[in-house]
């Protein structure tokens, strides 16, 4: 099976299982998990913060950020496709009394900052107090500009907002740009980097920010019951990732454009976007659920999160050049079967009592 659904598909490697097996550990919850604290103290490096915390999720990372920045009744600034948004269940309102303002993103994944200035209340108890600007890079597979990103964090420091990142993707952002991670990362309040899409650990998220900030973190971590004990191994695992895999991230990057430049030739498909390691397709014509089930059946499965019969097609670690052709073929062998096909329907259908009565 041709996994593109995610990158989060990526199984642990026999080194990374090794190096796992033999984490040192310790109750994570009393601070005492030295793999644990090596973990967050190199991502914090990194990422150029103070500090770090490990996470079970990204999902829980980016609540705990969103709970830390805001209170009940404030409310976070973040694209309508955004992870924060749409794809944690509504987490920041459920359990923080947080409400979001979601904002049509640009073509290019930024938020157009003179929105995000309008969007920002006035101090006036008709409205919710605004926060918190959040934003995700990569996005959609999308790299936000550095320039952007400053403007952005101007904008945020000038109107009194914090400033978050979900930086799931944020190292195929910095492999992309060739800069290193802190360039990316520094200048936000709280960066949350996923170590389980590309980076290929199995398991877990490391929220970094200043250190007053992760202090109330850890607290709804654990309310959250996000603390875990001898968690050591899975850190080793993300230490791992973080020593192997960064780099390699360009293999991805390399392939989803070779798969792109494969399917631009297939006439009927139409391919809407290639950014880092993610590959966007629709049809121009035929029938989508017969596509993706012809795929199916063929060993090729891919996502389709962004809207309906758009499909998402993400390339990982799990993913080799035989790979990328062999998914290339799967999806034009469609058209190839199926053109015969829709020229017999046609030819009926031309020849139908009610193509004649139309006549
Ligand atoms: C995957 C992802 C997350 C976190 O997801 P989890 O599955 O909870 O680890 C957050 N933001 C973005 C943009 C993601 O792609």
């Amino acid at each position: 099976m041709i996994d593109l659904r995610s990158d989060t598909v990526t199984v642990p490697c026999d080194a990374m299982r090794r190096a796992m097996a033999a984490a040192e550990v310790g109750d994570d919850v009393y601070d005492e998990d030295p793999t644990v604290k090596s973990l967050e103290a190199k991502l914090a490096e990194m990422a150029g913060q103070e500090a770090a915390l490990f996470f079970p999720s990204g999902t829980q990372s980016n609540l705990a950020a969103l709970l830390s920045h805001c209170r009940r009744g404030d409310e976070y600034i973040a694209a309508q496709n955004a992870h924060t948004y749409r794809y944690e269940a509504g987490g920041a309102a459920v359990l923080g009394g947080i409400q979001p303002q979601p904002l049509d993103a640009e073509e290019d994944g930024t938020l157009d900052l003179k929105k995000v200035a309008a969007a920002v209340k006035a101090d006036d108890f008709h409205f919710a107090r605004t926060r918190l600007l959040a934003l995700e890079n990569t996005t959609g597979g999308k790299v936000l500009p550095l320039d952007y990103l400053s403007r952005a964090h101007e904008l945020a420091r000038a109107r009194n907002l914090g400033f978050h990142l979900d930086g799931a993707r944020a190292f195929n952002a910095a492999v992309a740009l060739g800069v290193e991670l802190s360039e990316i990362t520094a200048q936000f309040d709280s960066v949350s980097i996923c170590l389980s899409k590309g980076l290929g650990a199995p398991v877990g998220s490391v929220l970094c920010a200043r250190r007053e900030l992760i202090k109330r973190a850890r607290r709804w971590r654990k309310m959250t019951g996000g603390g875990m004990r001898q968690v050591g191994m899975l850190a080793a695992a993300g230490l791992f990732a973080l020593k192997h895999n960064i780099a390699r991230l360009a293999d991805d990057h390399a392939r989803a454009q070779q798969l792109a430049e494969k399917l631009m030739r297939i006439d009927e498909l139409e391919v809407r976007g290639a950014h880092t390691n993610m590959v966007f397709i629709t049809l121009r014509d035929g029938d989508y659920d017969a596509f993706r089930e012809h795929a199916r059946k063929n060993g090729l499965r891919f996502g389709e999160r962004v809207a309906p019969g758009v499909a998402r097609l993400v390339v990982h670690k799990g993913i080799d050049d035989r790979a990328i052709e062999d998914a290339a073929r799967i999806l034009g062998g469609f058209f190839a079967e199926h053109s015969g096909a829709s020229e017999r329907e046609k030819l009926r259908a031309t020849n139908s009592p009610r193509a004649a009565r139309a006549r």
